[in-house]
């Protein structure tokens, strides 16, 4: 008997976001997002990590999946249904729920003139978790996951908390409402760096309860907090697979600038090799071929004036033509789909470098 499919909690299909950016009198389409298909599970529970530079992508694919935004093209299901398509009053009550961020600064979350305890009883209120009355049990469980109380939280205000104990208290209010999926926009780089691992292995343990985005730019805490990596570039999904294959043996060109930059132990070398992998502007023309071939040390001919396939090649897949002969002629749907969680992205037709518009 042929196994079911797989249910899907997340599936993100050839999503672009394109913006018009203006220079001078003229405004011209920027993609943002172009393209980009990725899948999770709703049968077990995963970290996928979205990691890149700034001007990637990965933030503004983030507020996407949040619908904090609304793509230009593609998909987005959550729970097999649309979220671009659903009504405001399903958008308040069944998807905020089950969908809820993290964001980057735990000192913005909050304002410096109310106490914290009321932001968690209003998101308990609010999503009708509780009656105010009755809302201590669903915060307490809540404050007790990210290890506080609110004993300890009860009457505070922001400055009387540190930074990390205001984090845990923003994850606390994101799981309140028991989500399904955790978005969390570099939710460690404002701390100090004794208190990232601390933030880092927090999500781990909250692992058990839900799936996580987690997007960074600090390769070392995604090693470290993922089951999956998917390293973006301007706007396109470049190596996608299991942690220990993407930033263990990375195999796209990118992603080993990215990874050897951090291994270098010297920090002026590694800002300049930081500078080597990073385009100077990110907003600067795409051209229609590879997104990296001005920058890219092993780029050929063809890279100057194709888009690369998606290719499966040792457990992950890599959009680069240095690998095109490894699943047949490019990638392969076959060869997609053998990834799990990999929902596979359009070949054919290429897209066109500004994306949708
Ligand atoms: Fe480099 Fe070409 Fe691969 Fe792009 S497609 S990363 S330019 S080798």
């Amino acid at each position: 008997m042929e196994a079911a499919p797989e249910e899907k909690l997340l599936e993100v299909e050839g999503l672009s976001k394109v913006f018009r950016v203006r220079r001078g009198l003229v405004s011209t389409p920027f993609a943002a997002v172009d393209g980009v298909s990725f899948s999770l599970s709703a049968e077990r529970h995963e970290i996928l990590t979205l990691a890149g530079e700034s001007g990637s992508g990965k933030t503004t694919l983030a507020r996407m999946i949040l619908g904090l935004i609304p793509p230009t093209g593609g998909r987005l299901l959550f729970r097999g249904r649309d979220v671009t398509r659903l009504s405001d009053a399903e958008r308040r009550t069944w998807f905020r729920r089950e969908v809820q961020a993290v964001f980057q600064d735990p000192y913005a979350t909050f304002n410096p003139l109310r106490r914290v305890e009321s932001y968690l009883y209003e998101t308990a209120v609010n999503f009708q978790v509780a009656r105010r009355a009755e809302a201590d049990e669903p915060i307490e469980r809540a404050l007790n996951a990210v290890g506080l109380s609110l004993k300890e939280v009860r009457g505070r205000y922001p400055s009387e908390l540190s930074g990390g104990q205001l984090q845990r208290i923003a994850i606390a209010r994101a799981l309140i409402t028991g989500p399904s999926l955790l978005v969390a926009d570099e939710p460690v780089s404002m701390l100090d760096a004794s208190l990232r691992m601390a933030i880092v292995n927090l999500f781990r343990e909250l692992k058990g309860r839900q799936s996580l985005i987690y997007i960074t730019h600090d390769l070392a805490t995604a090693y470290y907090a993922s089951d999956r990596v998917a390293i973006m570039l301007r706007g396109w999904i470049v190596e996608l697979g299991p942690v220990e294959k993407v930033l263990g043996n990375p195999l796209h060109p990118y992603t080993r600038l990215l990874r050897s930059a951090i291994l270098e132990p010297d920090p002026s070398r590694r800002r300049e090799r930081m500078a080597a992998a990073v385009p100077p502007d990110a907003r600067e023309p795409l051209g229609v071929g590879c997104r990296f071939v001005h920058r890219c040390p092993l780029a050929m001919e063809i890279c100057r004036r194709a888009v690369p396939p998606d290719v499966l090649s040792d457990g992950r897949l890599v959009r680069c033509h240095l690998y095109r002969g490894e699943a047949g002629d490019g990638r392969s749907e076959q060869g997609a789909a053998a990834i799990p969680g990999w929902a596979g992205q359009p070949e054919a037709g290429a897209p066109d470098p500004t994306g949708p518009h």
